[in-house]
């Protein structure tokens, strides 16, 4: 096959070479010329514009002024030894410091010389320094005159000593696009780009490192964009259609005994109007014929464990299994005990599957299940093992499913000849522009209702000076028959400071809460799952007032006489996980208490997260404000989305280019589903070339 032009390996652009294209490879994953095209500058500089250095008052902002160096010193010996140069422009005189390539930045000074420095001001020592900026001598241009906006690459200190400077990285990509812009291939098809308004997409990577001026960049910009949100949308939407036209489920088409034994003698309260339309729904997929793939979102407490019942009911009434995969074994243990009791009576066969199950009762297990006597297993990703093997399994139930990975969910399906029917549910709410991208293939159900009779959780936020009013509140709390959660943030398990605010923590709780008269339950990772199981247990039985756990609580633990959450060194956690920790107080008819411990020292971003939480108890809410203040690359689960193919497109920022990405791809899949008209041939194209895997996505 003759390879396109931009399929050439770096090493063969005019000025690289192979060893400084291996540098290219190893530091900023530049393999190709393709590659090389789309390494965009990260700012723009206008180059019209310098500033004077005795102009500079802030050190927010990148800036670039010109003038000379008039003198060179390294000072600081070992670690601290830096490369300083004086550097003036008439105005004022200001330093520019290195701590690192201070040989390369060494021998590419000339005393006297004119230069351009570009870079962050930073105050020290009551006057402005610029440490790291980029410098080079201002008879150096690349850009010309007609192009104002010259790009600024990322580079690193390697790159640079290899002489990767941001100026030399332009001067590459100039050279490049001289060779092949002739040869960009178009990727979108002539109507869409009609009717979008858009640039060309060589016009657009011609602009986007050497912008004509700020409308042309702007254009640029938004003609990228596009791209990268239409291209996601498109595989996400034709992965929708493939699954709704073609891949064929059993058809549970009954409503049977089961389900209406369970409706009629041992549902312990009315369903919700939510839980209501939600299992109608269902109902309907799980009829159509086609494989159900629905997303549950639900906010925790709103009753998704009955709806996910109800649904393994209806499969068990078309003959067929059903299972239940949980993130931990508390919370699959606390599934299983949750939905036997619900179901006593019934007459139906429930197991229990996790990593600390005995061998001599797993094999019993994997008899019955492979015979098809077990109905409903519940368990953790124990589950996907090989040697489990179901007779008819009919439907999959995923619950918190932002902690398994694409893979393990993937094993599931394979479990059955026909696929089975799929329902994740989670209670981590995703805000719309995320779920579009994340979950766009997925149909989605909401359950926008939490059952009745539930106040809203009262939050505060308190510090350490107001311990001993806090404890106060435990002891009337206590006294007035609740219980309490207390949970230390241990992120990382083997950290020996968050090991010993814990251990402190229990100490202060069981020097204030005394035997005989208190006990305290304490859980945390490091316990043995039999020993985590009783001291849960004892909680659940009223046995101890206090629970003293690190975030292994977090999912789903039901305890509905808990009424206070306390939340040590909240502004460690993330807002997600806050909300998902306050949740689990509130589940009784009490009112309940969120109360977050901090430290006084709080980043503003730590306090904003704090702040949203004694505002609201609204999980759409909430995560809009995660969203905004992370980003969608942090957030859980788009690391395995393909979103870190997102290079300028941001779906915070985004959201109507998005929508508008979207509406596009829907539109295009509908007039072309198989895209096989010939205008549709660009299309095709583009998505072959990223060799898209559509494992990546759902
Ligand atoms: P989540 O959505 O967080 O998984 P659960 O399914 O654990 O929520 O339900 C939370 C609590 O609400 C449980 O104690 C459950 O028994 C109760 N519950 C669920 N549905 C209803 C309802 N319709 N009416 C009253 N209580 C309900
Ligand atoms: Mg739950």
């Amino acid at each position: 096959m003759v390879q396109h032009i931009l399929d050439t390996p770096i090493e063969y652009l005019k000025g690289v070479g192979p060893s400084r294209a291996e540098m290219l490879r190893k530091e900023v994953g530049v393999f190709t010329f393709n590659d090389l095209l789309h390494y965009y500058p990260f700012r723009y500089v206008d180059r019209s514009k310098f500033y004077r250095i005795s102009d500079i008052d802030s050190d927010s902002a990148w800036i670039q002024l010109r003038g000379k160096i008039i003198s060179m010193q390294i000072l600081g010996t070992g670690r601290t030894s830096r490369l300083v140069l004086q550097f003036t422009d008439g105005s004022g005189q200001t330093e520019l410091v290195f701590f690192q390539g201070i040989k390369w930045a060494k021998e590419k000074v000339i005393i006297g010389k004119e230069y351009i420095v570009f870079g962050k001001p930073n105050y020290f020592n009551r006057k402005y320094n610029f440490p790291h900026p980029d410098f080079e001598p201002a008879d150096e241009e690349v850009s010309s005159p007609n192009e104002p906006l010259q790009p600024y690459y990322s580079t690193s200190e390697k790159l640079k000593s290899r002489g990767f400077t941001p100026k030399n990285f332009a001067r590459l990509i100039r050279t490049l696009l001289n060779q092949v812009y002739n040869a960009i291939p178009e990727t979108l098809s002539p109507a869409l780009i009609h009717s979008l308004k858009l640039i060309s997409r060589a016009e657009a990577l011609l602009n986007i490192h050497f912008p004509a001026n700020a409308v042309l960049l702007e254009k640029a910009q938004q003609r990228l964009k596009f791209d990268e949100l239409f291209f996601i949308q498109l595989q996400i939407i034709r992965l929708k259609f493939i699954r709704t036209e073609k891949v064929k489920s059993r058809v549970f088409s009954r409503i049977g005994e089961n389900f209406n034994n369970f409706y009629k003698n041992n549902l312990p309260f009315e369903l919700t109007n939510a839980q209501k339309r939600v299992v109608k729904e269902i109902r309907a997929d799980m009829g159509s014929g086609k494989q159900m793939n629905r997303l549950l979102q639900g906010d925790v407490g709103s009753g998704k464990t009955l709806v996910a019942l109800m649904s393994m009911l209806i499969a068990i009434d078309n003959d067929c299994q059903a299972c239940l995969m949980a993130p931990t074994e508390i919370l699959a243990a606390q599934h299983y005990k949750t939905i036997s009791k619900m179901l006593a009576g019934l007459n139906i066969e429930v197991a229990l599957l996790t990593g600390s199950t005995r061998k001599a009762e797993r094999s019993v297990l994997h008899q019955s299940l492979s015979e098809g006597k077990m109905q409903i297993l519940i368990g953790t990703h124990a589950l996907i093992e090989e040697s489990v093997q179901f007779r008819n399994l009919g439907l999959v139930v995923i619950d918190e499913q932002h902690r398994f990975g694409v893979a393990q969910r993937a094993r599931l399906w394979e479990k059955s000849l026909v696929p089975p029917h799929i329902l994740v549910m989670t209670a981590t709410p995703i805000p719309r522009t995320l779920a579009m991208t994340l979950y766009g293939d997925l149909e989605v159900s909401v359950i926008d209702e939490l059952p009745p009779g539930r106040k809203p959780i009262k939050t505060y936020h308190f510090f350490e000076k107001d311990r001993l009013k806090v404890i106060q509140f435990m002891r009337s709390q206590i006294e007035q028959g609740r219980q309490i959660y207390i949970v230390y943030p241990l992120i990382n398990e083997s950290d020996k400071l968050e090991l010993q605010a814990l251990s402190e923590g229990i100490d202060n709780i069981t020097r204030h809460f005394p035997l005989p008269q208190y006990h305290v339950s304490i859980v945390h990772g490091q316990l043995k799952a039999a020993d985590k199981e009783s001291e849960m247990k004892r909680f659940l039985e009223r046995k101890t007032q206090i629970m003293v756990a690190t975030t292994v609580i977090e999912v789903g633990v039901d305890v509905p006489n808990a009424s206070v959450m306390i939340i040590e060194n909240a502004e460690r956690f993330g807002l997600s996980q806050l909300h998902q920790l306050r949740g689990r107080v509130g589940r009784g008819a009490d009112q309940s208490f969120c109360i977050l411990m901090s430290s006084y020292k709080l980043t503003t971003e730590g306090k904003k997260r704090l702040e949203t939480m004694v505002r609201t108890t609204d999980g759409f809410d909430i995560a809009e404000v995660d969203l905004h203040l992370r980003g969608p690359g942090d957030i859980q689960g788009t690391q395995q989305s393909g979103l870190v193919g997102l290079k300028l497109a941001n779906l915070v920022k985004d959201e109507k280019l998005l929508k508008l990405a979207r509406e596009f791809a829907f539109r295009t899949l509908e007039d072309d589903p198989g895209l096989q008209k010939p205008e549709n041939a660009p299309l095709v194209r583009h998505l072959s070339n990223k060799e898209f895997d559509w494992g990546k996505i759902s």
